[in-house]
C-alpha cells in the first residue's frame, strides 16, 4: 500500500538530492535524464528513482526506513549516538548493540568523572 509522503519527507528528499545525488545538477536537473529529478516530483511512497534508492537514501537511515516502508508511517526515533533509526515502541533506545556500547562507555566515563571529584 502506497501511501503520500509527509512535508518532511519531501524536504527531505529534496536536500538528500541536491546534496548528495551524483546525478544532479542545479542548473540542469537529472543529468542523465536531462529533467526535473525525478524524486522532486514524488508525492507517493514506492517506484523511488534507483540510483536515489540505492546512493542517496541510505545517507539518511531514519528517512530509508520511513520510505521503504509501506501502510501507515512507522514511529521512529532517531538513535542518540548515531542518528539512524529506532523503532519507537520502547524496547530498544539505540539502533544497533555496538551504539548501545558506545552509549554504555559514554555513560561509565561520565560516572567515574563525577566520582573522582
Ligand atoms: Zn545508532
Amino acid at each position: 500500500m502506497a501511501r503520500e509522503l509527509t512535508r518532511e519527507e519531501k524536504r527531505a528528499i529534496r536536500a538528500l538530492v541536491t546534496k548528495w545525488c551524483a546525478n544532479y545538477d542545479r542548473e540542469c536537473g537529472c543529468l542523465p535524464l536531462d529533467c526535473e529529478c525525478y524524486m522532486f516530483g514524488k508525492c507517493w511512497t514506492g517506484a523511488y528513482c534507483r540510483y536515489f534508492r540505492e546512493a542517496v537514501l541510505p545517507l539518511d537511515p531514519a528517512l530509508e526506513v520511513s520510505l521503504m516502508t509501506e501502510g501507515p508511517r512507522p514511529d521512529f526515533k532517531p538513535c542518540p549516538i548515531c542518528g539512524g533509526a529506532v523503532p519507537a515502541d520502547g524496547r530498544m533506545a539505540y539502533c544497533s548493540e555496538s551504539c548501545a556500547r558506545i552509549a554504555l562507555r559514554r555513560q561509565k566515563r561520565d560516572y567515574m568523572r563525577k566520582k573522582r571529584r
